[in-house]
């Protein structure tokens, strides 16, 4: 907590949409104007006085999640990077569909925090009399106006999630959001608790906003009779750089399928990077478990570890943005930059290169 209670810290609150900021329409919900006014209804600070101060900014036009792309996390990177100094803690106000992506992607941009930034949205609209957009809202502000938690977090439903390790796990449910292959770093009820073992430290900021490349990396799901054209399409197209592919269990591919795995051999040979994810929600890939994954080293495949599909695919994005080095990359992968991966999950040979993007 902040020493001086007679200095108030500063929050900049970046809206960026969702349905935090929604109303319905024949459309169903879309985001309207006049949030802010909302905001400052609810929160009158003269009666609040164990709020931070705090501003809001947003962005233009303000999108429903499912529309934002890789560059959208620069944008939202780059507000937090040009009022870095003017604040103590930010809040980004963002829908639920896409904001494990947003909250990882925003964790490889804002490396080495002094500061919070804190993810949130909500599920009911703040404009509705019941909603849990109010209580996020209060809940993170506090967060990131008084408590020293210098990461890229989500806050939902009483959580406070590492963001580059959190998913969205219910599409209707209020507790949204979880992280399966970490501890919350907190738990908010009638008391914040924060586990301070868990949390990073404070660090000396590298704050760079990506020049994302559009369709520099894909995603592909393993599943049984994945049609080949599929398959041929995603590793052989010239414009992907990067592939997370998502496996099964510990890291199975089907390797009895020689074309796949000619293709993949082929993929790797020719640059792309190659990660192994498991499908699973609680997973750590590990080669050569089982014999079904024992080759994929020697065709140049790496192991993802216990990264999120969210996290693995913002991270491949953000490193192939600011290096051609594909080699340097595939080391990047097993590295842990920012708290995203278990060092220990992933079975690196390649440990030479520093964690610097
Ligand atoms: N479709 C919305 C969005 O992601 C859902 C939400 O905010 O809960 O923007």
């Amino acid at each position: 907590m902040y020493a001086n209670k007679s200095i108030k810290p500063r929050v900049l609150v970046i809206h960026t949409g969702g349905t935090i900021g929604m109303q319905p329409s024949e459309n169903g919900y879309t985001s309207v104007d006049g949030f802010e006014e909302l905001v400052r209804e609810k929160l009158d600070q003269s009666v609040h006085d164990t709020l931070p101060e705090f501003d809001l900014v947003e962005l233009d036009p303000l999108l429903d999640s499912a529309n934002l792309s890789p560059e959208s996390w620069s944008t939202i990177a780059s507000k937090v990077i040009e009022h870095y100094a003017q604040y103590d803690g930010f809040i980004v106000l963002h829908g639920t569909d896409t904001m494990a992506y947003s909250a990882s992607a925003l964790s490889f941009q804002l490396r080495g925090l002094s500061k919070p930034v804190i993810v949130t949205g909500s599920q009911i609209p703040l404009y509705e009399l019941r909603n849990d957009a109010l209580d996020n809202l209060i809940t993170a502000l506090i967060i990131a106006g008084f408590h020293p938690v210098p990461e890229v977090c989500i806050y939902f439903n009483g959580r406070l999630l590492r963001g580059n390790r959190s998913r969205k796990i219910k599409a209707t449910g209020l507790d949204a959001f979880d992280s399966p292959n970490y501890p919350w770093l907190g738990q908010v009820g009638i008391h914040i608790e924060l586990h301070s073992g868990l949390i990073r430290p404070a660090g000396t900021p590298q704050l760079a906003a990506a020049n994302y490349q559009p369709g520099a990396v894909a995603m592909l799901p393993i599943y049984p009779g994945l049609p080949q054209s599929v398959i041929k399409a995603t590793l052989t197209d010239k414009q992907i750089r990067g592939v997370i592919i998502q496996s099964y269990g510990v890291g199975n591919l089907p390797n009895h399928d020689k074309e796949l795995m000619k293709l993949l051999e082929g993929a790797g040979k020719a640059g792309k990077v190659l990660v192994n994810l498991s499908s699973c929600l609680q997973a750590q890939v590990l080669h050569g478990t089982y014999a079904t994954s024992a080759g994929l080293d020697k065709i140049g495949i790496v192991s993802g570890g216990n990264m999120t599909p969210e996290a693995a695919y913002s991270k491949l994005h953000t490193l192939l943005a600011n290096s051609t080095n594909s080699e340097h990359v595939t080391a990047l992968m097993q590295q842990d930059l920012c708290g995203e991966l278990d060092q220990s999950s992933t079975s690196s040979s390649h440990s030479a290169s520093s964690g610097s993007i």
